[in-house]
């Protein structure tokens, strides 16, 4: 019973130190700005988490873009659901770039157009929250120029939130952002054989 009583003190005394020292980072936690958010890796749940952020931002009444850098073959949930919100505005980038086709010329085309659209959101501050989704690929494939968009964020309106979406990313953007989280791959159903299916993969 003593031994019990013992323990419980210690627990006790540990959860109160821990208790000390988030209380003292909330506190420290003063500056009151908008956020860069990176998302990289090879697991999944990227994307995903970035459009649950979305929805977060929506559901505070915020106003949101996205712009996705990749078409893909079929018509995702998320469009789907989102561009239907009256405080969204969805863009997906034009014919060029899909992971079925590859066409250099228009690829580089659609992803200039995608940029220009991305780079006034960044400059619009009726807009909380912008999402660059698979913009990596684009640093990857040399169609655009990292440090521009480096640029636009540094100069973006100060209470405006960006999450931004690719499986590796480039240096300087690496260097640039807020919060930077690399999503590992320790498993996936596809690869035990599971097909990739409407609701979860698209
Ligand atoms: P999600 O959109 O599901 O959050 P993601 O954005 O992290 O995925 P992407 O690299 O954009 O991942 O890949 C998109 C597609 O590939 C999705 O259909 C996703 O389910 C699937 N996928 C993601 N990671 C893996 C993986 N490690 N193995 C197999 N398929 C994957
Ligand atoms: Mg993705």
């Amino acid at each position: 019973m003593a031994i019990q009583q013992e323990d419980a003190d210690k627990r006790e005394a540990r959860l109160l130190k821990k208790k000390a020292v988030v209380d003292g980072r909330i506190a420290a936690a003063t500056e009151e700005r908008g956020v860069t958010i990176l998302l990289t890796g090879n697991g999944k749940g990227k994307s995903s988490s970035a459009f649950g952020t979305m929805a977060r931002a929506l559901g505070h009444g915020h106003k949101a873009a996205v712009i996705q850098f990749i078409k893909g073959r079929k018509e995702t949930g998320e469009q789907l659901f989102f561009s239907e919100h009256p405080q969204v505005s969805f863009s997906v980038m034009g014919h060029g770039f899909t992971w079925e086709t590859r066409d250099p010329e228009l690829e580089q085309k659609a992803a200039e157009q995608a940029w220009q659209l991305a780079r006034e959101k960044l400059s619009d501050p009726s807009i909380h929250f912008v999402l660059l989704d698979e913009i990596t690929y684009m640093y990857k494939y040399g169609y655009l120029e990292v440090n521009d968009l480096v640029e636009a964020l540094a100069n973006r309106p100060a209470h405006q939130n960006v999450m931004m979406t690719g499986r590796t990313a480039p240096r300087a953007l690496l260097d640039s952002v807020d919060t930077h989280s690399k999503i590992a791959d320790e498993k996936h159903a596809f690869k035990a054989g599971v097909k990739a299916q409407v609701g979860i993969e698209w």
